[in-house]
């Protein structure tokens, strides 16, 4: 019955032209799909896995993974392209564009950096950040006080005010902060209405330090599946979007957080879409203890999967650091051979607001055949999971010297 089915499905192919096969999916690039200015680009989709013949991508054979995906480098030139996979009788045809280069020169020079004195300052307006990540350093109080955030290199400011000569003051996340004004420059192009923010609220500080020494069933853990609804994320090579995996990782990590005794609030539990800013204030709202944000990578269109494959943990501030760097060390080893890229800052919404520890958790890269498969295992998914309780619990044991809450002189 079975060989009769597909049988009908390859004639049907076959009289539908070698083109419309179905044998052979591209899921990268998309048909007409404009790519930006790249000189290569990944090639992913999936085969048969049935069959024994090779693969050609553009003329150049292309290993099969054992699960049908494959992933090939084509060269690029500006305009239209054309890709062509053969395997044995099989065709598929894809059309897409890539856009023109810059013509050399045609580079903006940056503005000058303004003083603080200077006239055209005007009234609070845009500011972005020119320095690197370290330098943009975002503190609670002028002169001193706590690291609130790190931002990258152009990350805009909007309402920023200019206190004196050498500080910017900043509203972020619902808290006021200073940055140096070496390390920003003034953009009042950029200055439109700012996005929301989280609500401050003055009666509740942010911790300095985790849940030492609590019992896991008084500590409350928000798991973000990042994505959702309209929004897919990235793309595996059958297809498969990074929203439905990162669901999955993240119901397996609240069954192990639960099994362990914690409380879990989910941002989402089906396929909605719970806005940005939404995520990290529900979070805020239900005062947890920590959030964690559940995303699998995938690359820009000219950068090879293969080759940079990693996994990580990203925070945007030093509380948030604290939790990603226990997690990353304990979810590193149950992924290996994929490379550890250790614990790193990085601005995201998600993780911004200093009063909920928070980080962003980037498993694996889906763009791979590889990645693809072992993201998809429900084994994997555990393992992973289970890494999360141990670096959290990791997160919360006091360190030496200290047993935990209400010791004496604490506070
Ligand atoms: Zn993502």
């Amino acid at each position: 019955m079975r060989r009769t089915f597909s049988f009908f499905v390859a004639a049907l192919a076959f009289c539908g032209g070698l083109s419309a096969s179905a044998a052979i999916r591209v899921t990268f690039p998309a048909e007409r799909q404009r790519l930006p200015a790249v000189g290569e680009t990944y090639v992913i989709g999936s085969v048969d896995p049935r069959g024994t013949e090779w693969l050609y991508v553009n003329g150049v054979t292309t290993d099969v993974y054992r699960t049908g995906a494959f992933l090939a480098m084509v060269p690029v030139k500006p305009g239209t392209n054309t890709l062509t996979v053969f395997r044995g009788r099989e065709r598929l045809v894809r059309t897409f564009v890539v856009a023109e280069q810059d013509a050399p020169g045609s580079v903006r020079k940056p503005a000058p950096v303004l003083s603080g004195d200077d006239p055209r300052l005007g009234p609070p307006s845009a500011w972005q950040t020119v320095g690197t990540l370290f330098s943009n350093r975002v503190r609670t109080e002028i002169d001193g006080g706590d690291t609130a955030h790190y931002l990258p290199a152009g990350f805009v400011l909007r309402g920023a005010e200019v206190k004196g000569t050498t500080w910017l003051a900043v509203w972020l996340e619902g808290r006021l902060g200073f940055l140096p004004k070496t390390v920003v420059r003034h953009r009042p192009e950029l200055d439109v209405p700012p996005r929301r923010q989280i609500a401050p609220d003055p009666a509740r500080g942010f911790p300095d330090k985790p849940p030492f020494g609590r019992s896991p069933k008084t500590v409350r853990i928000c798991i973000d599946p990042g994505h959702g609804g309209s929004d897919a994320g990235a793309r595996s090579p059958h297809g498969w979007c990074e929203k439905d995996v990162n669901l999955m990782q993240a119901r397996a990590i609240r069954d192990a957080l639960e099994k362990a005794g914690f409380q879990v609030l989910m941002t989402r539990d089906d396929d909605s879409f719970p806005a940005l800013y939404d995520r990290p204030k529900m979070a805020y709202d239900e005062r947890v203890d920590a959030f964690i944000s559940v995303h699998h990578n995938a690359t820009p269109a000219n950068r090879n999967p293969r080759q940079v494959r990693h996994t990580t943990s990203y925070a945007s501030t030093s509380n948030g650091l604290a939790l990603a760097q226990c997690i990353q060390r304990h979810m590193a080893p149950v992924l290996a051979p994929v490379p550890n890229a250790g614990a790193q800052m990085k601005s995201y919404a998600v993780c911004r607001n200093p009063a909920v520890p928070s980080c962003l958790l980037e498993v694996d890269f889906i763009n791979l055949p590889e990645g693809e498969a072992e993201s998809w295992d429900a084994v994997r998914q555990r393992k992973v999971a289970t890494a999360v309780v141990l670096g959290i619990l990791d997160w919360m044991s006091p360190p030496p010297g200290q047993s935990g809450e209400g010791v004496p002189g604490e506070d």
